[in-house]
């Protein structure tokens, strides 16, 4: 389980996250939804331990029982590679141009276990078929720029879930997707979180979006959680202005 309880990040003496607090439990998906700005990368990359060297960060990250705020790199390298997963708007940001598919792909198992060459093939292919991908044989000896930006985000995908993690953050997966192609990622991550009964941390600016995906919502504004619950409660009764705006901007 995720418990962020008052998390607080400053950059160069600005607070842009102001004691947000939320609880994922283990196999629940969250969805988390603010305006631009709002905080919502900054709390994801607060999690694994990604964000900028000058950042000042209070508060508490537990996860599995663990605290993260103020653990090494090496420690939090370690669990990002094989506990957490994460998924970037752009793939490219996962993904390096140089480095065939189905190597990234497996990049986090051959960090965490000994695999031969055709060991390391197999599961790119396995893997490159779990999420989708056309072709997993050829694909997995493709470059990025040689496929669709579709499929390099379910590349980049499967290189986040490769090594089983516990949990997934998605950060805007979809947004640089186009409509039909979204849906099928979409689809993708729920199948992933059933099946493998991850929990995920879903973060978007679009309502519709987080509909489709998240158990339950947490809503950002300025820094701060101004409204959580479960879906269907926020949705049926938003409380909070810039809840009502989301869903009247989804209307
Ligand atoms: P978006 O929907 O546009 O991705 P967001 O909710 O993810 O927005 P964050 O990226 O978390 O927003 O940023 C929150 C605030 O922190 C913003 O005001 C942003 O300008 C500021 N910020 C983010 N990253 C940095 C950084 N590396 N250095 C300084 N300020 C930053
Ligand atoms: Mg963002």
């Amino acid at each position: 389980s995720l418990i962020v309880h008052e998390l607080c990040v400053s950059i160069g003496g600005r607070q842009v996250v102001s004691g947000v607090s939320f609880e994922v439990s283990d196999g629940e998906r969250v969805g988390i939804i603010g305006e631009s700005g709002s905080g919502k990368s900054l709390t994801a990359l607060a999690i694994l331990g990604l964000l900028p060297a000058e950042a000042e960060v209070g508060g508490s990250i537990l996860f599995n029982g663990r605290e993260l705020v103020g653990c090494s790199d090496r420690e939090l390298a370690a669990i990002r590679g094989d506990q957490i997963g994460i998924v970037f708007q752009e793939p490219q940001t996962a993904l390096s141009p140089l480095i065939r598919l189905g190597k990234q792909m497996t990049e986090s198992l051959r960090i965490h276990y000994t695999l031969s060459r055709t060991q390391a093939k197999d599961a790119a292919v396995e893997l490159a078929r779990r999420v989708g991908l056309p072709d997993p044989e050829s694909i997995v000896r493709s470059y990025p720029h040689e496929v669709s930006g579709g499929q390099r985000q379910r590349a980049a995908i499967a290189a986040a879930i490769a090594a089983g993690p516990e949990l997934l953050i998605a950060d805007e997966p979809t947004t640089a997707l186009d409509v039909t192609v979204q849906k099928g990622v979409l689809e993708l991550f729920r199948e992933l979180s059933d099946e493998t009964g991850s929990s995920l941390v879903f973060i978007t600016h679009d309502l519709a979006v987080l509909k489709q995906i998240a158990d339950r919502m947490i809503v950002l504004d300025d820094g701060a959680v101004v409204e959580s619950g479960t879906v269907d409660a926020v949705l049926s009764n938003p409380q909070h202005p810039s809840t009502r705006a989301l869903v009247a901007a989804a209307l």
